[in-house]
């Protein structure tokens, strides 16, 4: 899996991911608009340059014709240019009076191309920075609105390389390569057109071959996103190798893991590496044979060129103006075909990148707000699978939750007791069988009000690199005061520990909040549920990590914050579920008994087994 291309997303074509591109855009086409603007008249000026420089050399030899100091007579001279200059200045006979001008017009042309450049740059940098910018956020705020099942099924890795190297691969091409495709496109446009303005039947030779370098720049490009595709994608595989490694060094080091892990990352780098080469000899050949076929074309053209007819019918300046711009074409060609590569880069990230921003979103339909729900709940006939190809985890759940009911949840690991609960705030939605909130079914309420509605100590704590306080009082939670807040850590018996603590609430933690033991991250978890102060309460194996003593006092403590609300509670330690409203096991995602502690056991079916069996564990004996 390690080291497999990326190939979940369908092959974008390259126009399609241009026009995506142009479309965010949007607002800022003037500006855009304005950056052509500048690198045209950059490029414009160029050629105005040669042309300057053949009615220069027109100039003189109709001087020299007068003098007879310069001889050229191999040309035939002073026919009575066409060029720009001709028509701007009025004929090349006009400098001997003006000698002035030029000097003048060149230096003005060159202050135009400053400008040009400058404006053209500057434009240029401001949109595409803008460009990438928003790529970025929208693929950020999209992993924001991801449903879980995404997660669950992709490598963070990939997730994390999409926002970091794909992003910066889109960058790349959008500033500096974009502003050579325009500036050195149009130069190119602008030379092939002034040489067809020049002498059309001489230039028509570009017509047989700028769709053959087309059609050898297309195949190109193509194999470029192939193998940016792979690269890119196989940066997302040494990012998640590396993490992985990075957060499990603990079992890599103790389970002897290091030579696997070592040879997993070789495994990807070394698949990078072979693209990288396979890219390089892409590049490396690339150039070349663009610039071969514009070497033969401009060989023709030179060939062509100094046919005797041909040049019988040119003037000097002519002459020198035509194989001038000729020549310059070479440049601009090859900094065309060298940025491509970089171009199809960029194309193949914002492919992929279109792709993730397409991805289904967390369904939110419902429209129901409520400011405060009784915590009133009905399951019927539940079932859920996690995949549709999967064997259903919950079959027929029925159970119906009265407001301030605690239903405990017990059963064999692996029975859907995690499903069944993280079902309630929609993580995942349920397939057959509705589940009710005070008579109205979930999926009716605004996906951000029902979860409003709940609080949830998870399975897997989660904490932040951040200080004790913002851990505790995070996110919409950061409303609240710091005395709500230091109620919520005291209930949940977390105040003891963080007063220990040399900046008590201001401690920072650490990744994950590696810097505390898992007691003391279940606390803060609960003092974060707590702190909420929401109708429904979910605990899910929330004390597991506690000794028995904390466990009991925090137990006390939930006992108060469990009333008034609708609680479910799992938890393996049946002594902590004793006093439940409502015990309910489950069984291979079936509910097979429900009643209250005496109940069941007095029922002596299967919460009987289990409570003897743990009793046994605990006591060390047989009762
Ligand atoms: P419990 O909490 O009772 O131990 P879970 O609800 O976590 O059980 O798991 C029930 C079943 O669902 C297990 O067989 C598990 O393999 C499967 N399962 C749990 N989470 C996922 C998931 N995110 N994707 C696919 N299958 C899952
Ligand atoms: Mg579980």
């Amino acid at each position: 899996m390690t080291n497999a291309p990326d190939t979940e997303h369908p092959e974008m074509s390259g126009l399609q991911v241009y026009l995506r591109l142009l479309s965010y855009l949007k607002g800022y086409i003037g500006i855009f608009l304005l950056s052509i603007l500048g690198l045209i008249l950059f490029s414009s000026m160029e050629i105005a340059f040669i042309d300057l420089f053949g009615y220069t050399v027109n100039a003189i030899t109709s001087l020299s014709g007068e003098t007879g100091s310069v001889n050229v007579p191999a040309l035939e001279l002073g026919k009575g240019s066409t060029t720009w200059m001709a028509t701007l200045l009025g004929g090349e006979d006009a400098l001997s009076d003006t000698r002035w001008i030029i000097p003048l017009i060149m230096f003005m042309i060159a202050i135009v191309r400053g400008v040009g450049f400058f404006v053209g740059g500057y434009c240029m940098a401001y949109v595409t920075q803008i460009l990438v910018h928003n790529l970025r956020i929208r693929l950020f705020n999209k992993y924001t609105r991801l449903p879980s099942q995404y997660f669950d099924t992709h490598m963070s890795g990939h997730l994390i390389s999409r926002i970091t190297f794909h992003v910066s691969q889109v960058t790349q091409a959008a500033t500096s390569s974009l502003k050579i495709i325009i500036r050195e496109g149009a130069l190119v446009i602008g030379l092939i057109g002034y040489l067809f303005y020049l002498n059309w039947r001489l230039a028509a030779i570009f017509v047989v071959v700028l769709p053959i370098i087309g059609a050898v720049v297309g195949f190109i490009s193509k194999r470029f996103r192939l193998l940016s595709r792979r690269i890119q994608s196989s940066v997302g595989n040494v990012t998640h190798v590396t993490q992985e490694a990075v957060s499990g060094y603990r079992e890599m080091h103790l389970y002897g893991g290091a030579e696997y892990e070592r040879q997993r990352m070789f495994q990807a780098s070394n698949y990078n590496r072979r693209q990288q080469m396979k890219m390089a000899v892409a590049e490396g050949l690339s150039s070349p044979i663009i610039q071969m076929l514009v070497a033969i074309s401009l060989s023709l053209l030179m060939w062509l060129a100094l046919d005797p007819n041909v040049l019988a019918n040119m003037s000097g300046g002519e002459f020198v103006q035509f194989l001038g711009s000729a020549g310059l074409l070479a440049k601009p060609i090859r900094q065309l075909s060298e940025v491509n590569s970089n171009i199809q880069k960029g194309v193949a990230a914002a492919g992929t990148i279109f792709a993730t921003l397409d991805e289904f979103e967390e369904t939110d339909l419902g429209t129901l707000e409520k400011p405060r729900v009784n915590g009133h709940f009905e399951f019927r006939n539940v079932s859920f699978a996690y995949y549709e190809e999967t064997e259903n985890v919950l079959n027929g759940i029925n159970l119906e939750v009265t407001p301030g009911e605690t239903v405990a949840l017990v059963g064999q690991s692996g029975g859907g007791k995690t499903t069944l609960v993280s079902l309630i705030p929609r993580f995942y939605n349920h397939g057959d069988g509705k589940i009710l909130l005070d008579g109205i079914d979930v999926n009716d309420y605004k996906l951000d009000n029902l979860r409003s509605h709940i609080a949830l100590v998870s399975q897997n704590v989660i904490l932040f690199n951040d200080t004790i306080y913002n851990n505790i009082a995070y996110g919409a939670l950061s409303k609240c005061s710091e005395e709500e807040v230091r109620e919520a850590a005291k209930a949940a018996h977390a105040l003891e520990f963080i007063e220990r603590l040399p900046d008590g609430f201001n401690t920072f933690i650490g990744d994950d909040g590696v810097m505390l033991s898992g007691g003391q991250r279940q606390r803060l978890a609960i003092a974060r549920a707590l702190l909420k102060n929401a109708p429904v309460l979910i605990l899910d194996e929330a004390t597991s990590a506690l000794d028995t003593e904390s466990e009991h006092h925090i137990q006390r403590a939930l006992e108060q914050v469990m009333k008034g609300r609708t609680t479910f509670v799992i938890a393996h330690r049946l002594s902590t579920i004793e006093n439940a409203d409502r015990i309910v096991v489950m069984d291979k995602g079936k509910i097979v008994e429900q009643g209250s502690h005496d109940q069941l056991l007095a029922l002596n079916g299967r919460y009987a087994q289990l409570h003897q069996r743990q009793f046994t564990d605990e006591i060390g004996q047989p009762v």
